[in-house]
């Protein structure tokens, strides 16, 4: 995410840090340099030119050439303003309606169907809610399957219409169904277009009335970069949109829709999308994507998701394995899938601090995995659950199975002993004294 705007903000810091003494003429130049990348991010050129102002300003107010560390208190700055500029605060969801209607908005193609299923995921998963999906695209039937589909996905009921034409008579029959059957949240999918053009937006401003929903949102493809700020721009004048989401964070994003549409259209960015499952959404948080922007890491977010996959129930099967030396392969398995439901590994990569950096060159890719879950499935149960069990020609067949080497399983039984040990250490008085020697 935004690799290249980090790598030339850390180099506009070079300068600074590089210095012993700093001069106006270095706070200067590593302003000029922070307004490049920031340009060459895509930001809009008024918003960027402001964005250094704000931080000259301050450096200057804070006396950065004289304080020890001007570098670090650049940085601190920029990370500040950066924030800012991104909205500062978190910016939640109301789900106060009963019930709560959602609607999306945005161009085809943006992502709203798949965003429409992340969030329903989302709510019904975070919030227990329970969510009803409305297909209003009534000009592409393929849009209306691809809907079902993702509500199939998610175990959430999709209501439509076939046959009928008229997308505000369906969102309003959606809310007396949703009504009828419980649901506490809507969220109408409607049709977008490749541009923005005046059919649509009669459209949509039509539904939005006829509806009253509590949340607008407009979905944007992070891609596009400037024309993302110009198509929210065209869609709030319309809608008055409650917030934003940015999708496709995932992909070589230079970053310029996410710093520049909060100040053009004054909404905060509500989620974002980081793929193309349906767990792949997170809330915004302006000051953690400060913190990745300047290579940071986002620790905070690594926790929670970690904390989201963390079972407490399994937790515990897995501790009283431990403790009477039962943890086997199909344990391990389990481990390496929830890990996995954490999200892309270049994804959790970033949110460790410097290690963003360090691998943005690696091609780690979902498959990281892969060579040690074929040799596990290559295991018989016996195998799995008594890898002692394991001599030289089971070895054999293990790799051949497993399309891997006897080089790599030996491997695997080697992490995995070791593994063992380690946590049968954690449990016992071993955990404790680790603690105790942390601790200093
Ligand atoms: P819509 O026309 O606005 O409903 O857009 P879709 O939901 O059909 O999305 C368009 C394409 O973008 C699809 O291929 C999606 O899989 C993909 N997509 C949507 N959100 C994301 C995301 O956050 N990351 C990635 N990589 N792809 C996404």
């Amino acid at each position: 995410m935004f690799n290249n705007l980090s790598d030339k903000l850390d180099k506009a810091f070079h300068v600074l840090k590089g210095h012993g003494k700093i001069t106006e003429v270095n706070v200067a130049e590593t302003l000029k340099e922070v307004r490049r990348a920031l340009l060459d991010a895509d930001v809009n050129f008024k918003i960027a030119k402001n964005f250094t102002k704000t931080v000259k300003e301050k450096a200057l107010g804070q006396d950065v050439l004289t304080t020890l560390n001007p570098g670090q208190l650049m940085v601190k700055i920029v990370k500040d303003e950066l924030t800012a500029l991104m909205g500062g605060e978190t910016v939640g969801i109301n789900l106060s309606g009963t019930p709560t209607v959602i609607l999306m908005s945005g161009l085809q193609g943006s992502g709203k169907t798949t965003f429409s299923g992340k969030l329903a995921n989302y709510l019904k998963t975070k919030k227990a809610k329970n969510v009803l999906l409305v297909g209003c695209d009534v000009y592409r039937p393929a849009a209306i399957n691809q809907l079902k589909v993702v509500g199939e996905q998610v175990g959430v009921e999709v209501y439509a219409e076939e046959g009928n034409q008229n997308p505000v008579e369906i969102s309003q029959n959606a809310i007396k169904h949703a009504k009828n059957t419980g649901k506490n949240v809507v969220i109408i999918d409607t049709a977008g277009r490749l541009a923005v053009d005046d059919a649509m937006m009669t459209e949509i401003s039509n539904i939005h009335k006829a509806v009253s929903p509590q949340e607008t949102l407009f979905v944007v493809d992070s891609m596009t970069g400037q024309d993302a700020v110009n198509t929210a721009k065209a869609f709030n004048d319309i809608l008055n949109f409650e917030g934003v989401v940015l999708t496709k964070l995932d992909g070589d994003t230079r970053g310029g829709a996410a710093l520049s549409i909060k100040s053009v259209v004054n909404k905060p960015i509500k989620f974002i999308g980081t793929g193309e499952k349906m767990e792949a959404i997170d809330v915004f948080h302006p000051n953690r994507m400060a913190d990745r922007i300047l290579g940071m890491g986002d620790v905070v977010s690594l926790v929670e998701r970690a904390q989201e996959q963390y079972d407490e129930e399994e937790a515990r099967k897995i501790q009283k394995k431990i403790a009477k030396n039962q943890f086997g392969f199909d344990d391990f398995l389990k481990q390496i899938q929830q890990i996995k439901k954490m999200g892309n590994m270049k994804d959790l990569m970033g949110m460790i601090p410097g290690a963003g950096k360090m691998m943005k060159d690696v091609d780690i890719d979902d498959d990281a995995f892969k060579g040690i879950e074929a040799i596990i499935h290559s295991m018989t149960p016996e195998e799995r659950s008594e890898p002692k069990v394991i001599n030289a020609s089971r070895k054999k067949r293990i790799a051949k199975g497993s399309g891997t080497t006897i080089q790599e399983v030996n491997q695997l039984l080697k992490q995995f002993t070791q593994m063992s040990k380690m946590m049968k250490m954690m449990q016992g008085g071993g955990g404790r004294q680790m603690m105790q020697m942390m601790k200093g």
